[in-house]
């Protein structure tokens, strides 16, 4: 069955050129995957097209309001699907999140702006709050993109041997090895010789260990043993 993906945006325009390029447009005209965009707006109740209002409470940045968002979500009709609303407040996505959204069969992502959805769509449509990370952006299109591409690329048929899933970043708890073609000498700096030594066994473990070195470098966090008192 074919993974669907609805984003619900108010912003539509955003995905034009994203949804059409490379690896996630080819995904899509060959039908590996079914995306659709729709316009929260088209679903706003009075005749100005309202979508958002001032917070309750106080405060500067205007709310959306949730009948657009919940009744977007409807009309798509019933059936089986996750619902994922983009927030800064989310759990954090990464790549297990990735491959489990790819099963799929459906999901809907919803995009927050302004000062983000009024907190009832949560409940009302069972939604997980999903964060692409520790930074604020203007809008949840930049995130829901996000997850459509890591999402996208785990459909099978989607990545052909030139652009393996075999051995990447948070395989095995650690980033990926360092890559390097040619030229084998660019502005003074050399690829590492042993790459150039046909030496599988040397290859391996001088990757394993550059990979080891980057994971220390740049995520110490990802070495670190679980917090046993963590559930
Ligand atoms: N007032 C909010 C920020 C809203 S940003 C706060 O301080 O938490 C506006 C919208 O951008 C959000 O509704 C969400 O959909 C999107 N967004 C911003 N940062 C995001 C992030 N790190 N991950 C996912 N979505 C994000």
């Amino acid at each position: 069955m074919t993974l669907r993906i609805d984003i619900l945006t108010l912003f539509p325009a955003f995905f034009d050129s994203p949804l059409r390029e490379s690896l996630l447009g080819r995904a899509i005209r060959e039908e590996l995957v079914d995306v659709r965009v729709s316009d929260i707006r088209d679903h706003a109740h009075d005749r100005h097209r309202q979508v958002d209002d001032a917070s309750f409470g106080g405060g500067p940045g205007m709310v959306m309001k949730p009948e657009p968002v919940v009744e977007a979500v409807e009309s798509l009709g019933p059936g089986d699907r996750r619902v994922v609303l983009l927030s800064p407040s989310g759990r954090p996505f990464d790549q297990p999140l990735a491959e489990s959204l790819a099963a799929g069969p459906w999901i809907v992502l919803v995009c927050g702006r302004y000062e983000g959805v009024d907190e009832r769509v949560v409940p009302l449509l069972g939604a997980e709050e999903v964060s692409v990370g520790d930074v604020v952006l203007s809008g949840g299109e930049a995130a829901a993109l996000t997850i459509v591409d890591a999402v996208v690329r785990l459909v099978p048929g989607v990545i052909g041997n030139e652009e393996s899933l075999a051995v990447e970043s948070f395989d095995r708890g650690l980033l990926d090895h360092p890559h390097y073609t040619r030229p084998r000498s660019y502005r003074g700096l050399e690829v590492p010789e042993v790459l150039l030594s046909g030496d599988h066994a040397r290859i391996a473990a001088w990757r394993r260990e550059a990979a080891l070195e980057k994971t220390r470098r740049n995520r110490p966090d990802l070495l670190q043993p679980p917090d046993p008192r963590e559930p």
